[in-house]
């Protein structure tokens, strides 16, 4: 069990008041608040250990090296991935996934071949692959969505056929909540010979990840999402794969020899890391995922289990909420409308009370046409929230409710 008092003192900003109200942060799935450590740590970072890291002799860029280097080993624990050279530092799963997109594309996509995605994907995890096959000639195949919010699994194992070449799918839906079976899903994308990326934004601070048992061939995810800093993320490739795949981006640090005549390039990871990394960043992931796992994986996932199903049942109880996402293996993200209220004028009533929400498509926009809905609104909880706050957030919709219907 955790000492909920005790975590929530651990992140400064959740002391903050709102328009004279306690902030209750529910806005999780689009980014965490950091713990006291974490900015602790990059405020080390930049008082005494900043040098470029890889270049110099000189003390501080060993010891930015060093940190940097431990941090991706600290990343491939976490992931338990096999090997620290499959652990590549980005800018987030964005940039992660326009990574393989490009990179994976140009050496193993021909003209005709197919890449599976789920409609319940993220723009990232969409738009990046719709580019790719645009330059290749390749086809986009989409796996639907059931009505409770799941996928499809007789319609994705109807779509895998010799022609697939890659499956890209969310580990955890960031609009429904939903755990997708990404075992089943890899194991039988295998069978037909394609390989599989998961999208990992919504679930490492959810839920502990094995990369091995997964048996996926790239993973991703972003650093904000896990109480660690923005502009940091993390792609996990399968070294064979990484192997054959030509750099995404050209630049220092990637290279081995540079020629007019032809150049050379380093060897994993850094082929893939162009330019002068996020050193500090990374740092400063490391740093929550050695808080989270001081907390412990398993911890977070239990108090965040109890707080779903508490959430659920006094969300259901409201009149007039329709919930898009009723998977029995989900998260603790809950997407709704009430009545015919405008997802925004929910929102407006919820901040005015110190309650921060999300409305709109939450860059699912192809999900929202499955529902045939303009948008929705989203509470996002982690492990900081409390049923005490999920009170909060049932009154401020029943005040949204008496004010609008
Ligand atoms: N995929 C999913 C499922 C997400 O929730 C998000 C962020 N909302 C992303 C991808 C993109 O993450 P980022 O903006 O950190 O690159």
């Amino acid at each position: 069990m955790i000492d909920i008092q005790k975590i929530r003192a651990d992140f400064p900003i959740l002391s903050l008041n709102v328009y004279g109200k306690p902030l209750v942060y529910m806005d999780n799935g689009a980014t965490t608040q950091k713990p006291q450590i974490v900015i602790d740590t990059l405020i080390h970072m930049y008082s005494a250990q900043n040098a470029n890291i890889h270049r110099g002799v000189h003390f501080l860029s060993e010891q930015a090296t060093e940190a940097y280097e431990r941090a991706r080993q600290t990343v491939r624990e976490f992931l338990n991935a096999e090997l620290s050279q499959e652990i590549i530092f980005t800018a987030g799963v964005t940039s992660a996934i326009n990574l393989v997109a490009f990179s994976y594309g140009e050496r193993f996509v021909r003209a005709g071949d197919e890449i599976i995605v789920t409609v319940m994907e993220h723009h990232s995890n969409i738009v990046p692959w719709q580019m790719m096959c645009e330059r290749k000639g390749a086809r986009l195949r989409v796996v639907p969505v059931t009505d409770s919010g799941e996928l499809d699994m007789d319609d994705y194992q109807r779509l895998l056929s010799p022609k697939t070449r890659l499956v890209a799918l969310a580990h955890v839906s960031n609009t429904l909540g939903t755990v997708n079976p990404v075992r089943e899903a890899v194991c039988l994308a295998h069978q037909a010979g394609a390989h599989v990326l998961v999208d990992g934004a919504q679930s490492v601070q959810h839920i502990p990840i094995d990369i091995q048992l997964i048996g996926c061939d790239f993973f991703a995810f972003s650093g904000h999402k896990l109480y660690g800093p923005t502009g940091i993320g993390v792609l996990y490739g399968r070294k064979e794969l990484l192997d054959e795949m030509p750099p995404y981006q050209g630049g220092g640090d990637m290279v081995d020899c540079v020629r007019f005549e032809k150049t050379t390039y380093n060897e994993l990871p850094f082929k893939f890391e162009a330019g002068t990394a996020n050193y500090i960043d990374a740092v400063g992931l490391e740093s929550a995922i050695r808080y989270v796992r001081s907390v412990g994986m398993d911890n977070i996932l239990a108090h965040e289990q109890d707080l779903t199903q508490y959430a659920l049942k006094e969300l259901l109880k409201i009149k007039g909420l329709r919930m898009f996402g009723m998977s029995e293996k989900r998260v603790a993200t809950f997407s709704f409308l009430l009545d015919n209220i405008h997802p925004y004028d929910t929102g407006m009533v919820l901040d005015k009370m110190g309650i921060a929400v999300r409305t709109g498509t939450h860059c699912t926009q192809p999900l929202m046409q499955r529902y045939g809905i303009e948008g929705t609104v989203r509470a996002s909880m982690t492990f900081y929230n409390t049923r005490k706050e999920v009170d909060l957030l049932c009154e401020g919709l029943e005040k949204a409710r008496q004010l609008f219907s």
